[in-house]
């Protein structure tokens, strides 16, 4: 079994189309992949399809953009009902906030790079109504000569640190969490501390202890512990507060595709049996098994 519960589309910010990704998941020798697109489910009905042309079993899951506390958290959402309302309605609210912080980055960043536009953002979208972020600005700086690539544009202007720096647009981190309860779903909290594991000398304090406490006794669900950019330190931690609390633990890829970034299909994997909870758990959606 090779279980991948994290992944992009041209729906968001990866920059393959659904259709290629369950291409190359088939190709990869996955069995199963959740599509977790930022802030959509628009492209669950193509993924269905196509998962069940390369009989691979399909995960319908979403990534909404939160903060806890002012910081950034991004949420994963498995098996949520998509024709909830205030779901649909709160993920149309923060898809048309995230448009409004990359206007803001563009007019920031034009003080400085005077070719770049909206429009030549926009340009770079293959979908309707998508989830606009940094990377689709990185992908118009890099069409505009600005940059190289994404990688060399997070590094540089869209870094956290630069001057050009606007929030992301999401909504409280709770009020997720309580959301993706009321719609059916399972929340798992996506790549953990990854900012934070950036750093050498990370240090687990009574602060992270209390956060993230606060958050299993709102009803969080679990945690993608097994993630790229989870370290050492974090994982460790993290470990040990699934075990006290018995709460899920996954391991995904988050693929966004060739040149998205250089996760790849399959490099880290959930275990059947919590997938399995996942499902006992959720009543919103099902899983399609292949
Ligand atoms: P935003 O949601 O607009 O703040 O942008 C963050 C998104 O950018 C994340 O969801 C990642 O998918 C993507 N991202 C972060 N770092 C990189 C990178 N170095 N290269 C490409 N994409 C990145
Ligand atoms: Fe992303
Ligand atoms: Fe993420
Ligand atoms: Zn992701």
């Amino acid at each position: 079994m090779k279980i991948d519960l994290h992944s992009h589309s041209t729906h968001s910010d990866g920059k393959e189309s659904v259709e290629q990704i369950f291409q190359y998941a088939a190709e990869a020798g996955i069995t199963t992949l959740a599509l977790t697109d930022h802030d959509t489910t628009a492209g669950w009905a193509e993924a269905r399809v196509e998962a069940a042309k390369h009989g691979i079993t399909f995960v319908p899951g979403i990534e909404i953009t939160t903060n806890h506390h002012g910081v950034s958290v991004h949420m994963l959402a498995y098996l949520p009902d998509a024709s909830y309302e205030p779901l649909q309605r709160t993920l149309a609210e923060i898809r048309v906030n995230r448009g409004t912080r990359i206007e803001r980055y563009v007019e920031n960043l034009r003080e400085h790079y005077k070719t770049l536009t909206m429009d030549a953002v926009r340009a770079t979208l293959m979908e309707e109504g998508k989830s606009l972020g940094r990377p689709h600005i990185a992908d118009a700086m890099a069409a505009l000569n600005l940059v190289a690539d994404r990688d060399e544009a997070f590094a540089g202007p869209l870094d956290k640190d630069a001057k050009f720096f606007v929030p992301s647009a999401g909504i409280d981190t709770v009020e997720a969490v309580k959301l993706i309860k009321a719609s059916g779903g399972v929340s798992i909290m996506a790549h953990p501390m990854a900012r934070e594991s950036k750093k050498k000398d990370l240090v687990i304090t009574e602060q992270h202890r209390e956060n993230f406490t606060a958050l299993i006794r709102e009803g969080l669900d679990g945690f993608e512990v097994n993630h790229r950019e989870v370290g050492n330190v974090a994982r460790a931690w993290l470990t040990g507060l699934v075990e006290e609390f018995d709460l899920i633990v996954t391991g995904s890829s988050d693929y966004h595709g060739m040149g998205g970034k250089p996760n790849r299909l399959g490099e880290r994997k959930t275990d059947l049996e919590m997938l399995k909870r996942i499902e006992a758990q959720a009543t919103g959606s099902a899983i399609q098994w292949a």
